[in-house]
């Protein structure tokens, strides 16, 4: 029995120095130390030893036993030791080049920013916030807008007709007439909302556009009004304290006099990409309210007098932002969008 032992406590050291994972490690308790391994193996041979034997071979035994189970605890010590160094070593050599999951994060719309932009300014000026229908009669989008039936400008509203005779409005304006109508003077509004033009796109066209719409009439409104607004509103839009406006003659049939404003370019003082090196940049479409379109809303024009304004928001937005294609508005492009 003396030589068994002598030997199984070999064999108990050379197989812990071996084992090298807590697999080989449990595989070796398991010989020793499990219920049919050596050492419950040896208590039954115990059993039959004379009692004289038993006296000097149980204390090796035993300490056979205790070897088994402080060798079987310290190496797993040792191998998880080893496993967290491992791990720590692993970590030190990060790849550089390993590709990171990027965080999404959301934004406002390009849209929704510009547009919320605008209503900020036009309500701290003192302007209601009004929307209109998008879907409109010929009376709204035209008539009382000074456009009747015949006129020629009806070609340049290239318009989808709605087979009831309705139509997708071409323009704003027509919430001018619902507001004047319905609220009377003096009035103060601005009316921002998708339009529809039946037309090819391209950088600078599409079927579907965002208009915006400034419409004040009250008592003795003049032009000065008229530039005074547009100058203090393009220079909060796009913030800078130096912005010129200039007016040129332009035609809209529900304006007269018509005028068409340019602001002085907000990103350059001799000339840049944006403004195409002229320091200009076309920007509004305005003038008086139209006698006609007063007297359609049942406004009489000997007493009062007004100014309406609009504006491509897109228009507004590209240039602010140096966007250079309208259909990116609405193309979905996420890489477009994320940028705002
Ligand atoms: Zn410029």
């Amino acid at each position: 029995m003396h030589d068994i032992i002598k030997k199984l406590e070999q064999e108990l050291h050379a197989a812990l120095q071996q084992a090298t994972s807590s697999d080989a490690l449990e595989a070796v308790r398991i010989a020793f130390l499990g219920r049919n391994g050596h050492i419950a193996k040896l208590m039954q041979q115990l059993k039959e030893l004379s009692l004289e034997d038993k006296r000097t071979v149980g204390p090796e035994i035993n300490r056979l036993k205790q070897e088994a189970e402080t060798g079987c605890l310290q190496k797993s010590e040792e191998l998880t030791h080893a496993n967290i160094r491992a791990e720590q070593e692993k970590q030190r050599f990060f790849d550089v080049t390993a590709s990171v999951r990027k965080e999404l994060t959301g934004s406002l719309h390009i849209y929704t920013r510009t547009i919320e932009d605008l209503e900020n300014i036009f309500i701290s000026m003192g302007y209601d916030v009004v929307e209109g229908p998008e879907i409109e009669t010929d009376f709204y989008n035209f008539e009382a807008l000074n456009i009747p039936a015949d006129h020629p400008a009806r070609e340049e509203h290239d318009t989808f007709w709605i087979s009831d005779g309705r139509l997708l409005r071409t323009h704003t304006s027509p919430v001018q007439i619902r507001a004047l109508t319905q609220r009377g003077t003096p009035l103060a509004i601005f009316a921002p909302g998708r339009t529809f033009r039946h037309e090819a796109t391209d950088a600078s066209h599409d079927f579907m556009f965002m208009q915006g719409e400034l419409l004040y009439v009250d008592k003795q409104v003049s032009i000065s009004n008229l530039l005074a607004t547009a100058q203090t509103f393009l220079k909060a839009f796009f913030q800078t304290d130096h912005l010129n406006v200039r007016a040129r003659p332009g035609y809209f049939p529900f304006v007269e006099p018509g005028i068409e404003i340019d602001a002085s370019c907000p990103f350059c003082t001799g000339g840049c990409s944006i403004c195409k090196r002229t320091g200009w940049i076309e920007l509004l479409g305005s003038g008086l309210v139209h006698p006609h379109v007063l007297r359609s809303c049942g406004i009489d024009p000997e007493i009062y007098s007004g100014f309406a304004l609009g504006f491509g928001i897109e228009r507004l937005a590209m240039v602010k932002y140096g966007i250079n294609d309208i259909r990116l508005f609405h193309g979905n492009n996420i890489e477009f969008l994320e940028q705002f």
